[in-house]
């Protein structure tokens, strides 16, 4: 028997997010690592599990993570919050800032959790869409922005599933339009030229933007990062986000006591010792990107530039759930965004090693002719 116990109505018209965990040889579909991590990293943490006081509740600042990724961004760790993924981050932000009677604002098509978690939180969504190239219609933002006043505007840089950063110029942009937090969710940013730690939170040294920001916007702008993608650590669940203290003090308000184990906490702060081993690896995959690009830019498909992990692109000759399918056929499986707002007919593919790549290429030939 069902329990007769109704849930939130405002959640029941709420669809799931689903990303296929499906058995395949050939996984393209979650903008993963193909890599596994180092092996130095391993060893790292084997060590590190040894003098883990697994009897005691994990140090609930996680100062030395904290630390640690102060270090690597050139910001003090008060500057820094730490969670399980970056989606629960996003999660904390939008329980910190958002609520009933509160707006968030988005550019769709635009990663999908921006606005799932928004609504699991009670905040209201406000959204407007991309022009032809899928780059911020600027007149559309700004007209978005005065007339609904978001508490929290989400950017996404490179954005998912389309490909593009964001300039420092229109984040700075969106920042003066912008009356609260500008969110810029970085999942990807490693693999960017450009990041919107450069334009500070004051005081990073490392500033190379010619126009600084005013205080008022430098103390509104959040940057969120994960090791998901580009540190190869999805299975750990950690992400961040740098900030001015205040916000990093609103996030840890609505975190539940002692979220971050003291496991994950170890894991990001030893990955922290290799980076060069990460950056080995976005050179790897953005050699690998530019290799899928030109097998793509050869077949009957139309393509978007990406500056991530992924590629995004509509098949012209045969349906794209049909080409979706039959690529899974064959053990490959990509991202169907065919029913996406603002993204019919598309697929996203997930840059894999160069063996994964071949497959999907060879695959998607295959998949594309009339009678396969
Ligand atoms: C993959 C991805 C994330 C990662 O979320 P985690 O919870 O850190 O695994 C966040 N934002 C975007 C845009 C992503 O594509």
């Amino acid at each position: 028997m069902s329990p007769r116990v109704p849930v939130r109505p405002d959640l029941q018209l709420l669809e799931g997010y689903h990303s296929p965990q499906v058995d395949v040889e050939v996984r393209l579909n979650a903008n993963e690592s193909p890599l596994a991590p180092p092996e130095a990293w391993l060893a790292d943490l084997r060590q590190e599990l040894g003098r883990i006081a697994f009897n005691r509740y994990p140090d609930r600042g996680a100062f030395a993570l904290r630390a640690a990724l102060g270090e690597l961004h050139q910001v003090e760790p008060e500057r820094i919050f730490c969670a399980n993924g970056s989606n629960e981050v996003l999660q904390c932000l939008l329980l910190a800032y958002g609520g009933p009677g509160r707006r968030a604002a988005l550019f769709e098509p635009t990663y999908s959790l921006h606005r799932h978690i928004a609504m699991l939180t009670g905040t209201d969504v406000v959204s407007a869409g991309r022009t032809a190239g899928f780059e911020l219609d600027l007149p559309a933002v700004d007209a978005l922005l005065h007339t609904h006043q978001p508490v929290i505007t989400f950017l996404c840089s490179p954005n998912n599933p389309t490909g593009l950063a964001e300039s420092p110029a229109t984040v700075a942009h969106v920042l003066s339009q912008a009356p609260g937090l500008v969110v810029v969710d970085e999942a990807y940013g490693e693999l960017a030229p450009t990041s919107a730690l450069s334009l500070g939170a004051p005081p990073v040294p490392a500033v190379s933007v010619p126009e600084a920001l005013a205080e008022d916007a430098a103390s509104r702008l959040v940057a969120v990062r994960t090791f998901s993608k580009t540190w190869s650590m999805a299975a750990c669940r950690l992400g961040y986000l740098v900030a001015d203290p205040e916000v990093v003090q609103a996030c840890e308000g609505t975190a539940l006591p002692y979220h971050l184990d003291a496991f994950t906490q170890a894991a990001g702060r030893l990955a922290l010792r290799h980076v060069d081993a990460m950056h080995e690896r976005v050179a790897l995959l953005i050699e690998q990107r530019g290799r899928l690009a030109a097998a793509l830019a050869e077949l009957p498909v139309e393509t978007w530039p990406s500056q991530a992990n992924f590629v995004l692109f509509r098949p012209l000759s045969v349906d794209a759930h049909q080409v979706w399918e039959r690529l899974l056929a064959q053990s490959v499986l990509v991202r169907d965004c065919s029913t996406w707002r603002g993204l019919p007919g598309c697929l996203r593919v997930t840059v894999g090693t160069p063996e994964e790549n071949d497959r999907f290429v060879a695959a998607l030939r295959r998949s594309l002719q009339e009678d396969p």
